[in-house]
């Protein structure tokens, strides 16, 4: 079953093939617009689109596409944020002679992986507790799905590659611009899996902030300080 990209509904088919050249576009029936744009679009655009966080996107990449190398990503964001807490820990004592010494790579993959092993534990917990208490739970849902989807709002994170390659991988202000980014496409991927509005979004995933910041701050006082503290 597909959705329509612009309201969120179902839809059996989103185009129809007369031959092998013709292929038409289905409207959705709910809103009357193109169930999915995306179908005939580069996938280079819808690239773009998820960079500008457009709902759209999102919901053409979860529900639409073939794309199923969510693991993938899950080992490159893994690998990712345990290098960056590396280089940020190893400029940190370059700085810091008092520092402990406490940049074990191994160690940091270990921290990592327990870190968004608990963000996407908290999130699915506090999703399904708010529905358990308040209702509303979205016919469509399930776990999968979610786990897909902060998966790839995580994937905001990857935007740090910068700041490696420029050296900035120490600024504070710079770091916290891509957590802040971060945040927003985890916003905007978990709405549209639970179609839920900003505060029910909030809702869902501040108990993973909450979590993961724990987890990062108790597991090394060394390996996250408050200006660093990763969100995913
Ligand atoms: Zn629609």
């Amino acid at each position: 079953m597909y959705v329509c990209i612009n309201c969120g509904a179902e839809r059996k088919e989103l185009y129809r093939r007369y031959c092998p050249s013709v292929l038409k576009i289905l409207k959705c029936e709910k809103c009357d617009l193109i169930a999915d744009k995306y179908i005939e679009y580069d996938p280079v655009i819808v690239f773009v689109d998820l960079i500008l966080i457009e709902k759209p996107a999102y919901r053409h990449l979860l529900y639409n596409s073939k794309f199923k190398s969510y693991w993938k990503l899950c080992v490159i964001l893994w690998i990712f944020e345990s290098f960056r807490a590396w280089i940020s820990c190893d400029t940190r004592i370059d700085l810091d002679k008092n520092a402990h010494d406490n940049c074990n790579f191994y160690d940091l993959l270990i921290h990592t992986a327990l870190a968004f092993t608990a963000f996407i534990y908290a999130v699915i917990v506090t999703t399904e507790l708010k529905w358990f208490i308040g209702g509303k739970k979205p016919y469509k849902y399930n776990v999968k799905d979610l786990i897909r989807a902060l998966t790839i709002g995580g994937c905001g994170k990857l935007l740090g590659c910068l700041g490696i390659v420029w050296r900035h991988i120490a600024s504070g202000p710079y770091y916290l611009l891509v957590q802040g980014y971060t945040v927003l496409c985890l916003f905007t991927a978990y709405s549209v899996v639970c179609k839920s509005g900003k505060g029910g979004s909030l809702t869902g995933l501040i108990a993973g902030f909450l979590v993961y910041g724990y987890i990062c701050i108790s597991v090394s006082n060394v390996h996250i300080r408050m200006p660093e503290i990763t969100l995913i």
